[in-house]
């Protein structure tokens, strides 16, 4: 059984097809792209995975369960975390504080009202913090603990919000081009993290510009342009498709 798997998927802004027939799946430990040029519908497939926005048409399962109706909390609890294009942190919290917020997002216990301070909560909250440590070592930003979001390089708050996603232990992990803004160095290190982000047991589905980035990294890519699906397959493949390179480079004369 895939991890993700999407069927006739359909999308509509009142009279915009924002996505139609979208179909496919994602298997479990796969590092998966999602590629297209602006406006193909790539962040709102994102939506539609995380109920930011309701499906119209087809249907949507994570781990066999079908996402219909769920709320983003629940589908979370499937174990489905994201991070936005444009970053969305709390700028006035620290970077400690901001992962934290993601583990909160599927404990759904009191850590951030715990005026009760009970025993359990003082544990559940130190057992927390630790883990949010432990995560921005991870990331590549030990260090910034204590430092406002807001304060931290453009590269290094990316990296915070990649953190923020894994608080919350998903086994698929939602990345809207995670790349962009970065310079070559910081996109060498970003495929490094993904890859052990992948290895430590997270399935990736991943939206990029960076052609070179994705061709990379990817074992398998889909293809939007104007919400349809134009081809799915391995990087060569897709590198070599003519409705891609039509779509990239415009029709041949
Ligand atoms: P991409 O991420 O591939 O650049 P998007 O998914 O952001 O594209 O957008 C796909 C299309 O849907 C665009 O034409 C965009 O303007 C439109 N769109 C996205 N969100 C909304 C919305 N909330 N209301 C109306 N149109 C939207
Ligand atoms: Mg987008």
């Amino acid at each position: 059984m895939s991890l993700l798997a999407l069927s006739g998927v359909g999308k509509r802004f009142g009279a915009l097809s924002a996505l139609s027939n979208v179909s496919f799946e994602v298997e479990e430990g796969a590092i998966f792209g999602i590629i297209g040029p602006n406006g193909a519908g790539k962040s709102t497939l994102f939506n539609l995975l995380t109920a930011i926005y309701r499906f119209d048409e087809g249907s949507i399962s994570v781990g066999g369960v079908s996402i219909a109706g769920l709320s983003t909390q629940r589908i979370a609890r499937l174990g489905v975390a994201r991070t936005f294009q444009n970053l969305r942190l709390f700028g006035n919290a620290s970077a400690l504080a901001n992962v934290m917020v993601g583990e909160h997002l599927i404990l759904g216990s009191t850590i951030f009202d715990s005026l009760l301070n009970t025993g359990k909560e003082r544990r559940e909250r130190a057992e927390a913090e630790r883990r949010a440590r432990e995560l921005l070592r991870f990331v590549g930003i030990s260090g910034v603990e204590e430092q406002f979001a807001r304060n931290l390089p453009y590269g290094t708050q990316r990296r915070l919000e990649i953190a923020r996603a894994l608080a919350a232990r998903p086994r698929l992990l939602l990345l809207d081009e995670p790349a962009a803004g970065l310079n070559p160095s910081e996109k060498h290190e970003l495929i490094s993290l993904i890859r052990a982000i992948r290895d430590a047991g997270t399935t990736v589905l991943l939206i990029e510009h960076d052609m070179g980035l994705v061709m990379n990294l990817c074992e398998r890519i889909v293809v939007l342009d104007y919400g349809e699906m134009i081809a799915e397959g391995a990087p060569q493949e897709i590198r070599e498709h003519p409705r891609v390179i039509e779509a990239y480079l415009g029709a041949p004369a």
